[in-house]
C-alpha cells in the first residue's frame, strides 16, 4: 500500500543506507549494490529509532530477541522472559501469553507502565497476574547466560529470591535508541541533544540550514500518529504556516486487551506540575457496553480543573478505551467544559455512553 502511494506521488524511493558527507549531501549504499550520491536543496530527516540492547555481561552472547525477531517468530517459546514493562514489552508479553507461552516480565521500576498513574499501573498488574504472567518489579537485568531460543538465564538484581530467572527465550524491550549515530550528521552541521536525538526547534528545524527532522529521531513522543503530525507541521510551515509542536494534545493507547488509553494530564503529571484538579472515576462495569461485551474489567477517570470545568486529562482502561478516549479528545480540542459532554446524549449501549455515567458523578477534590 505504501509503495503504491509512493509511486503515485511521483517521489523517487531509493532503498539503501544513507550517510552525510557534506551539508545536504548524502551518499547512499544501495540495497541492490553500488553507491549513489545525492545533494538536496532541502533535507528532511525521518530516521526513527531502534530497540536498545543494553551493554550487560553475557547479554549480546545470549542473542536476545528484540520486537523485530519476536514478531517474526514461527514457534511458541516455552518460557519467554520479557525485560521491560513499557508499551512494547507489555503488549507482546500478553500476546505471547495468550498464544500459550509461560511468561515472566522483569521491570526495574516500581510499577508496570511507568508513565501512568499508580492506580492504572496496579490495574495492569492485576490483569497480568490474572492471566498467569509472572511480574518482577524493582528488578534490574544485570546480565545473561545461555542462549535465547534454547535455554537462557536472566541475571537480575532486585528483591526476588535467587536473582536468576531461567527460561527458553529472552526478549529485550527496554527502550529505544535514535538512528543518528555513524551517519555523518556532524558533517552536515546537524547537532544532537545530549541523549542523541536530532536537536530541533518547535517547528522541527534542525541546527543546519534547510534541514528538518521529524518523528522519533527528533525526540517527538514515540507514536506513529505523532510522526505523522510532525510531517504535517513541516509541510504546512513550508506552505507559509506557523504550526508548532509545542503544547500538542497527544493521545496514546497501550494495545493490551483490554486497552489502556490516555489523553492529557495524568494525576502524577498534574501533581508534579502543581496543577490543581478534581477527579471523576467510574468502574468499567458501570459502562453498560462492557456488560454487552462481557468485558467489565477496568475503569475510567477524568481530571477536571480545580477552579473551572476544563477537562485536563482522561484515562480509560477497558474495552474500547481508545475509541472512548477519542470522544473526550474532541471535547478537549474544542475547549468544551466537562459539563457540556455530560449534557450530551450518547447512544445506548456504546462505550461513549459511559461518559454520561462518569460525568454525572460529583468530582472529588484531589488531596
Ligand atoms: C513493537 C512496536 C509497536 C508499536 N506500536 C505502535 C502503535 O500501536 N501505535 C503507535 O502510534 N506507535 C507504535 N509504535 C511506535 C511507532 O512505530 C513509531 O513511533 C513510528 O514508527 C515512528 O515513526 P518514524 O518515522 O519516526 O520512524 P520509523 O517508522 O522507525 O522510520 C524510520 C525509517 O528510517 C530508516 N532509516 C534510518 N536511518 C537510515 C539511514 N541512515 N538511511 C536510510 N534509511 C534510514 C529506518 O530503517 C526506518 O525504516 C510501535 C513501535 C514498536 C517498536
Amino acid at each position: 500500500m505504501h509503495l503504491d502511494r509512493y509511486r503515485a506521488s511521483g517521489a523517487e524511493l531509493i532503498m539503501g543506507q544513507a550517510r552525510f558527507t557534506a551539508p545536504r549531501t548524502v551518499e547512499v549504499e544501495l540495497a541492490d549494490g553500488g553507491i549513489r550520491r545525492i545533494r538536496g536543496d532541502r533535507v528532511f530527516l525521518n530516521l526513527g529509532t531502534h530497540a536498545t540492547v543494553p551493554d550487560l555481561p553475557g547479554l549480546a552472547a545470549a542473542r536476545p530477541m528484540t520486537h523485530v525477531e519476536l514478531l517474526d517468530l514461527d514457534r511458541l517459546p516455552g518460557h519467554l522472559i520479557v525485560v521491560g514493562g513499557g508499551y512494547v514489552g507489555l503488549e507482546l508479553a500478553q500476546a505471547m501469553r495468550r498464544f500459550g507461552a509461560r511468561l515472566t516480565v522483569i521491570e526495574q521500576g516500581p510499577q508496570l507502565a511507568g508513565g501512568e498513574d499508580a492506580d492504572v499501573a496496579a490495574a495492569v498488574l492485576d490483569l497480568f497476574r490474572d492471566e498467569g504472567i509472572d511480574v518482577l518489579l524493582r528488578t534490574r537485568l544485570v546480565g545473561a547466560e545461555g542462549t535465547s531460543g534454547q535455554e537462557v538465564r536472566a541475571l537480575t538484581d532486585g528483591p526476588g529470591d535467587a536473582g536468576i530467572v531461567t527460561g527458553t527465550d529472552l526478549f529485550v524491550a527496554v527502550g529505544r535508541t535514535p538512528n543518528t549515530e555513524g551517519i555523518g550528521l556532524e558533517l552536515a552541521g546537524i547537532e544532537l541533544t545530549g541523549s542523541g536525538y536530532v536537536k530541533v526547534d518547535e517547528h522541527l528545524a534542525t541546527t543546519a540550514e534547510r534541514v528538518w527532522a521529524m518523528g522519533e529521531c527528533a525526540g517527538s513522543p514515540q507514536f506513529t500518529h505523532v510522526a505523522f503530525d510532525d510531517f504535517r507541521v513541516v509541510r504546512d510551515n513550508l506552505h507559509g504556516g506557523t504550526r508548532s509542536t509545542a503544547g500538542r494534545l497527544v493521545p496514546s493507547c497501550m494495545f493490551l486487551d483490554p486497552e489502556l488509553a490516555r489523553i492529557g494530564c495524568s494525576e502524577t503529571e498534574a501533581s508534579r506540575r502543581g496543577i490543581g484538579y478534581r477527579l471523576l472515576t467510574l468502574p468499567m462495569a458501570a459502562v453498560l457496553r462492557t456488560r454487552t461485551l462481557s468485558e467489565p474489567r477496568g475503569f475510567l477517570k477524568m481530571l477536571v480543573a480545580a477552579d473551572s470545568d476544563q477537562i485536563l486529562g482522561f484515562t480509560a482502561f477497558g474495552a474500547e478505551a481508545s475509541e472512548l478516549m477519542a470522544a473526550v479528545q474532541v471535547a478537549m480540542m474544542a475547549g468544551l467544559p466537562y459539563t457540556a459532554l455530560r449534557a450530551g446524549i450518547f447512544t445506548h449501549p456504546t462505550a461513549a455512553e459511559g461518559l454520561t455515567f462518569l460525568l454525572s458523578g460529583t468530582p472529588t477534590t484531589a488531596q
